[in-house]
């Protein structure tokens, strides 16, 4: 692409980029009105700290039970891989790899794909293979599936209420927050900041 020439992603209208110390907040396509892009300050160290604050987040809910059943005085809780070592001990491969890549794999790869791209081109260096790194972190992000693993726990905890005294543990509410930083993390990471912040770097 030519440099400083951007196309709306709507209606394909070719425009020039527009000088960057002009104040816009969010620049739309004259034609169509969808949004180009933001001009957003600290962008980068935005979307570092939650990688950062998502990284610990993840780490902590897969150390610490997700939920504890009380069945008459006995007791079972489980981790993240508990559960997977028990679907797989309950002839249910395909679940147990699909818990593992969606709950724990793909959102780690996500995340350290973001931290390994970020920290580098936040001290103004270019990190070193910038474009695989960058392809893995989009290939991971559709499967990082946080938000279906905890509304699967939730429907369970409930339909389980009659039959055992439920006890969550503290991994649900790192579950939740990392389901809620992710989310953050998605919706405001400005991945032209990104190959800017590239342009600029030293090589
Ligand atoms: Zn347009």
């Amino acid at each position: 692409m030519h440099p400083g020439v951007i196309s709306c992603h709507e209606c394909d209208l070719l425009l020039r980029e527009a000088d960057s110390s002009a104040r816009a907040t969010s620049v739309a396509c004259p034609r169509c009105g969808a949004e180009l892009y933001r001009v957003g300050r600290n962008a980068l160290e935005r979307s570092l700290a939650l990688t950062c604050a998502a990284l610990v987040l993840l780490v902590v809910a897969n150390l610490f039970p997700i939920v504890g059943l009380n069945l008459q005085g006995h007791q079972v809780e489980t981790t993240v891989f508990g559960a997977v070592r028990q679907l797989w001990l309950d002839d249910m491969p395909v679940v147990a790899a699909l818990l593992l890549a969606t709950t724990v794999l793909m959102p780690l790869l996500e995340l350290c794909a973001l931290g390994w791209l970020l920290l580098p081109l936040w001290r103004g260096r270019r990190p070193r293979w910038f474009a695989p790194v960058f392809r893995a972190f989009q290939l991971a992000h559709p499967w990082a599936m946080v938000e279906v693993f905890i509304l699967g726990v939730l429907v369970s905890l409930v339909k389980l209420a009659h039959l055992a005294d439920v006890l969550p543990g503290p991994a649900i509410g790192c579950f939740g927050a990392l389901m809620l930083v992710l989310a953050i993390l998605a919706s405001t990471l400005d991945q032209r900041a990104l190959w800017q912040a590239w342009e600029l770097a030293e090589a």
